[in-house]
Formats: structure tokens, C-alpha cells, sequence
């Protein structure tokens, strides 16, 4: 038993001691049957949040409202929940109240499915109402209750199925797909970070594909916000199959958007949209516009130029996005490939360039303006394909003639 389980159960031995129930609940206790290991342990119980407040000495009142406070055990953050129930879902996106109940099975029948819903004691005993265990080993997707009426409540349980679908390969019980056909439309009214942070699971899960699948065949991108507005056609197997080549969520999105038909100009807006980081966004778009708009054979000069433009990482991104618009699997060895060629580059910046600014305008006798980066671009991309050594009296030789010969253009612009 590793530290962060054994600190969980010391939580529900310290709750129990102050004359409380609690238990391990949902993921983990899923995880666990499946023998996989659980990223948190949540933890559930009749204590009201107050009370959970004075066993700790140290709290955060995480979302104190809906019944959630975060305890620290040996240093381990752990959420404890006050059993609860969810009432009256009015815009189909977070309940709008929560009414604290003294009974467990009463919190187990609010989750989702019922593999989500059991619970177990620190001995070990699982609590287990709706079946969750049965449905684990027959691997298959069931909600707890009416799917019509779970998925009416909150849609975003749609696409937690699909992403589940990703993660574990069950498939999805009969009226569990049923449900979903028909109440796909609702999902249009979902808070698109909601979703974002399923699909973000389904990059990390095991085959992608499956989960991807689930959402195509049910037609739900073409109802969900900020995805809607692209073009969500239906697209063969073996599109979406090629999901399950990609380790890199950055090529994942990208190849996305691709399907979703989004424009290479709308990339940059949609990602925003789709509320990524800043920095999220300028990856997509990168890996975005040089896979789409790859040319050339690997291993020769466009690649170097690739490289040199975008850098190891993007470039090996926009590599593995032109595979898959073409349908096949990336090769993994490339990466390494690529890694060796970007390292054996003599320059790969201008500031690795055995010239400073002052050298060339002393030696060209110019003043300074455009004409000095386009200099040294050129500079830079000589040295780097290894036409001219890195060296400083071949580079003012060079430079200067660049310089000459360009004149016209470059120094238009000086003064
Ligand atoms: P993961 O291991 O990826 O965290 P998880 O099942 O723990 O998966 P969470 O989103 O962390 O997923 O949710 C914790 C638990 O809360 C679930 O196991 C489920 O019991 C319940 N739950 C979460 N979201 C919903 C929902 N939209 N409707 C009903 N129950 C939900
Ligand atoms: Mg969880």
C-alpha cells in the first residue's frame, strides 16, 4: 500500500473517531477494482463541513457550498464531501442546490454511473447499491437510475461516458446509447470547460479512439459549443482510429480541429474559445499551420528549415499531424531522428553565430536598420545546413555580400 492510500484511510480513521462515517468514494474505489491506481482519493461522509473543519487542524474550504472542505494528511490533500443530494437542474449545467443527507446510499445514487457509485470503508468493505461491480467485470457503462433522466439533469454525463469508454474500453450499455442519441442536443448548453476537461482525459487515456468514436457516432460534436460551430461531419473508423497513434495532446487537438474542418485562420480563435492557455493555443496553432502545410521528403533541407523556423518540439509535433491527414502512424522512431538532426545543426539561433552586430556594421560600413536581421537570417540558415563555416571572417564575407546584393531591398528602409 503506498503513502497517499494509507494517509487516505487514516483520514476516515480520524473522521470515525469523532463519531462519523466515512468512506472512500467513486473514482478511487472504480480504480482500485480495477486494480489501476487512483490519482486522489476522495473521500465522503456524514459530517457536516464544520465539523470535518475541527477534526483537521489544517483546511481549505474548497467548496464549502456544495459540502466540500480539503483536508491535509501527512501533507496529502484529500477532498471530504458531506453526503448529499443534488436538486433541480435548471440550466443543464451544475445543480442548483445541494441538501446535505444523513444516508450514505442517498450520496451514491446522485453520481453517475455505477461504477462512480460505491463507496468503501477503511476495512475494505465496498458498499455497492447499484451494481458498479458487476457492470466492471461485464465492462459496461450503466447509469445509476434512467439514462433519459440522468443525462437530462446534467449532460455533461454524455460526454463523461464517452470519455470513460476512452479510458477503460467498456462499452456503453444499450440504453445508455439509446439516451444519448436522444438527448444530444442538450449538450449545446454545456460550459465548454466542463468538456474541454473530458477531452483533455480522453488525450490521456489508453485508446482515445473508442472514447472519440462514441462522441462521432452519437453525432455530439456537432451539438457541443464552440465545436458546433466548425464542421462536424461524420467521419469513417479509420480517421479516428489513427487517435490512438497520438501520445501528444498538442497533435491531438490539432488533429481535432483537423476533422472538425476548422480553418488554419479560425485555429488560433476556436482554441481560445475552447478556453486553452495562451500558451496551449500557440502550440496548436504552430503544429497546426506546419502540418498542414508540410512540404518536402524528412531528412533533407526543409526539414533543417522546419527546425530552424519552429524548433525541435513543434516540428516534431506538425510531423506527426502530417502522417495522420494522410492517414498513417507516425514513426516513433523519428522523434529521435529529428532530436539528432536538430542537435548536429552548427547554429541553431542567430545569437549561436560567431558574428556580432558591431563586427558586420563596422566591417559593411552601414548604418544599422532591416537589412541586419535579414543579414543574419541568412547567415544563420547557411551555417545552419552547413554551406559556411560558423566563422567569423567567413560570416563578414558573406554578410556583407548578402548585404550588397540585397541593398535595394534592405536599406529602402533605413532612415
Ligand atoms: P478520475 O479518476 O478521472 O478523476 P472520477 O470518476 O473520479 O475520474 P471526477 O470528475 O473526479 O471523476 O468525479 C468524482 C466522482 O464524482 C465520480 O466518480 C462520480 O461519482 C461523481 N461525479 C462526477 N461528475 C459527475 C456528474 N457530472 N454527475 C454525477 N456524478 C458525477
Ligand atoms: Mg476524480
Amino acid at each position: 500500500m503506498n503513502d497517499k492510500r494509507r494517509a487516505a484511510l487514516r483520514v476516515l480513521e480520524r473522521i470515525e473517531q469523532a463519531g462519523y462515517e466515512a468512506y472512500l468514494v467513486g473514482g478511487c474505489v472504480r480504480d482500485l477494482l480495477l486494480d489501476l491506481e487512483p490519482k486522489d482519493y476522495d473521500i465522503c461522509t456524514n459530517a457536516l463541513p464544520e465539523e470535518i473543519q475541527q477534526i483537521f487542524e489544517r483546511t481549505l474550504p474548497t467548496g464549502i457550498k456544495h459540502g466540500t472542505v480539503t483536508v491535509f494528511e501527512q501533507k496529502i490533500p484529500f477532498e471530504v464531501t458531506t453526503f448529499r443530494e443534488e436538486a433541480e437542474y435548471t440550466d443543464y449545467r451544475r445543480p442548483t442546490s445541494v441538501t446535505f443527507v444523513s444516508q450514505l446510499e442517498t450520496d451514491l445514487s446522485r453520481r453517475d454511473f455505477t461504477m462512480n457509485a460505491m463507496a468503501q470503508d477503511r476495512f475494505g468493505t465496498i458498499v455497492d447499491p447499484f451494481g458498479g461491480r458487476k457492470d466492471i467485470q461485464d465492462r459496461r457503462i450503466r447509469c445509476v437510475g434512467d439514462p433519459r433522466q440522468r443525462f437530462s439533469e446534467d449532460a455533461l454525463r454524455m460526454v463523461r461516458a464517452a470519455r470513460f469508454v476512452a479510458q477503460f474500453g467498456f462499452a456503453l450499455d444499450e440504453r445508455v446509447s439509446e439516451a444519448m442519441h436522444s438527448l444530444k442536443d442538450r449538450v449545446q448548453h454545456l460550459a465548454i470547460e466542463r468538456i474541454v476537461a473530458e477531452v483533455e482525459k480522453i488525450w490521456g487515456s489508453r485508446t482515445p479512439a473508442r472514447g472519440l468514436k462514441v462522441l462521432w457516432e452519437h453525432d455530439l460534436w456537432a451539438h457541443l459549443p464552440v465545436f458546433k460551430d466548425g464542421f462536424w461531419k461524420r467521419v469513417s473508423d479509420q480517421w479516428i482510429e489513427a487517435f490512438d497513434w497520438v501520445r501528444d495532446r498538442i497533435v491531438s487537438w490539432s488533429y481535432l480541429l483537423y476533422l472538425g474542418h476548422i480553418a488554419e485562420q479560425e485555429v488560433r480563435s476556436v482554441c481560445r474559445k475552447l478556453t486553452l492557455s495562451k500558451v496551449d493555443t500557440s502550440n496548436i496553432w504552430n503544429c497546426y499551420r506546419l502540418g498542414l502545410n508540410w512540404h518536402g521528403s524528412i531528412n533533407e533541407k526543409p526539414l533543417k528549415l522546419y527546425l530552424l523556423q519552429y524548433g525541435f518540439q513543434t516540428t516534431y509535433r506538425a510531423y506527426q499531424l502530417m502522417e495522420l491527414i494522410h492517414l498513417r502512424k507516425p514513426y516513433s522512431s523519428m522523434e529521435q531522428v529529428m532530436r539528432e538532426v536538430w542537435e548536429s545543426m552548427p547554429a541553431r539561433s542567430i545569437a549561436e553565430l560567431s558574428l556580432d552586430g558591431k563586427d558586420l556594421l563596422q566591417y559593411t560600413n552601414r548604418k544599422a536598420g532591416p537589412w541586419m536581421r535579414e543579414t543574419f537570417n541568412h547567415l544563420l540558415v547557411r551555417v545552419a545546413l552547413g554551406e559556411i563555416p560558423n566563422q567569423k571572417e567567413i560570416l563578414l564575407e558573406e554578410g556583407s555580400q548578402f548585404a550588397a546584393k540585397h541593398s535595394n531591398t534592405v536599406d529602402s528602409t533605413i532612415d
